[in-house]
């Protein structure tokens, strides 16, 4: 973005945009760029494959190792036969997994793996009532019990989040239902700091999935050469201020999530088996959450005090606990598997920065090993 455009205080938040380009540059960047390639955080553990629960398939193949030639030939128009021969124009209409750069790439030692799955989070998950039943929401059942054989060991550094090809009815559909139904832009007369909160997390997240598209996209299919689309880019986000202010937002609230539980972060093993990676795994988290540059430029990035104070707190917050969840499921709507795979990854973040942020008793203060997450 130009930081000319964009001065003064992150709407919503705490600090001003040139100081957190600046702390992102010098610091937050670059240790995050190594904490990325630790077996803790590049291996992640998901259950890639569940069924939509809103709408039947829609035209997207959604088996598991879907693909163009696994799908009854007779139903395809003879151009489409050969998976990779289309041009993108027909993307709607097969497999976004028949396409290289949409299907995930599982080459990974399982053993490495030590990951921690999400547990007891009122924001993404639903209690199951006592009878084993799970709950309903929306007249669908949202939780099942997830089968070890079920989950998908992937390693995140082998799947970039990058341009797929999901283009689309399919890919449009689950962002209408999302601002539509679960999230929508609040007309400027009504004014609901917490259901501002939900919209500009989503549209922040939103961009940032577009200019990951962008900044790696495939510019030339016949050579397979990939790189910037600055003009992409800027279509999609940088001609538009409030998607760019958006991301600021969603940026900050998720690094005021982490300082939040930084006791919680710096106490929680990371244990992969490899000791030195570990080590190291826990050192960057330390310098990252008690960074002296971080805390003396930017001490509380989001104030979170500020929020639910209304007669209807509990009420409100029932029901935007709802619509993230809503958003949370629609995950499994999405026909493209490596997009699945990053929109699940980047939904269970914020909805743990929801929890620690809204949902975590201010007396227990995270600094006792809690679950926010729980070891697999
Ligand atoms: P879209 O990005 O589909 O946007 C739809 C509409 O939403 C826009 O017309 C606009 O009105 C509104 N909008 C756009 N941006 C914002 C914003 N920041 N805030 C508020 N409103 C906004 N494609 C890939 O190539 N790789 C991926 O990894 C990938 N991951 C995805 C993950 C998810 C969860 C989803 C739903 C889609 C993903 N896609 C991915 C598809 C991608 O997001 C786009 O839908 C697709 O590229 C088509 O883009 P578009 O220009 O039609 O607009």
């Amino acid at each position: 973005a130009d930081p000319q455009k964009y001065t003064g205080i992150v709407e919503g938040c705490c600090c001003d945009y040139e100081t957190v380009d600046g702390l992102n540059e010098d610091v937050l960047n670059p240790l995050l760029q190594q904490l990325v390639t630790t077996p803790f955080f590049r291996y992640f553990k998901i259950k890639l494959w569940c069924d939509c629960p809103f709408w039947p398939d829609d035209g997207m193949c959604r088996l598991r190792d879907c693909s163009v030639c696994e799908c009854p030939e007779n139903e395809f128009p003879e151009s489409f036969k050969k998976p990779f021969s289309h041009g993108l124009s027909y993307d709607n209409l097969v497999c976004q997994e028949g396409k290289p750069q949409a299907a995930v790439d599982r080459t990974l030692d399982g053993k490495a793996f030590r990951g921690w799955i999400e547990t007891d989070n009122p924001w993404t998950n639903d209690d199951e009532t006592d009878n084993g039943k799970p709950e309903v929401l929306a007249g669908v059942s949202v939780v099942n019990k997830i089968l070890e054989s079920e989950m998908t060991y992937v390693n995140l550094q082998l799947n970039p989040e990058r341009f797929t090809g999901y283009v689309g009815p399919s890919a449009r559909r689950i962002w209408d239902a999302i601002y539509t139904e679960n999230c929508p832009k609040y007309p400027s007369g009504e004014f609901c700091q917490e259901k501002m909160v939900l919209y500009k997390l989503i549209s922040g997240l939103h961009s940032s999935i577009s200019i990951h598209i962008a900044a790696d996209y495939l510019l030339d299919e016949s050579t397979n050469m990939w790189g910037q689309n600055v003009e992409m880019m800027y279509d999609r986000v940088l001609r538009y201020p409030d998607r760019v202010k958006n991301l600021y937002f969603t940026f900050l609230f998720v690094l005021r999530a982490a300082t939040k539980a930084a006791n919680y972060l710096e106490q929680a093993e990371y244990n992969t088996g490899n000791p030195t990676e570990d080590l190291k795994t826990q050192s960057l988290m330390k310098q990252l959450l008690y960074n002296p540059k971080l805390q003396a430029a930017c001490p509380l990035p989001f104030d979170e005090a500020k929020l639910w104070q209304g007669q209807s707190g509990p009420e409100l917050k029932q029901q935007i606990q709802k619509q993230f969840k809503n958003i949370s499921a629609l995950m499994d709507c999405v026909g493209c598997e490596k997009c699945r795979l990053w929109g699940k990854l980047q939904v269970l973040g914020l909805g743990t920065a929801l929890k620690i942020l809204f949902s975590v008793d201010g007396q227990n203060h995270l600094d006792q090993p809690v679950s926010l997450l729980h070891k697999a």
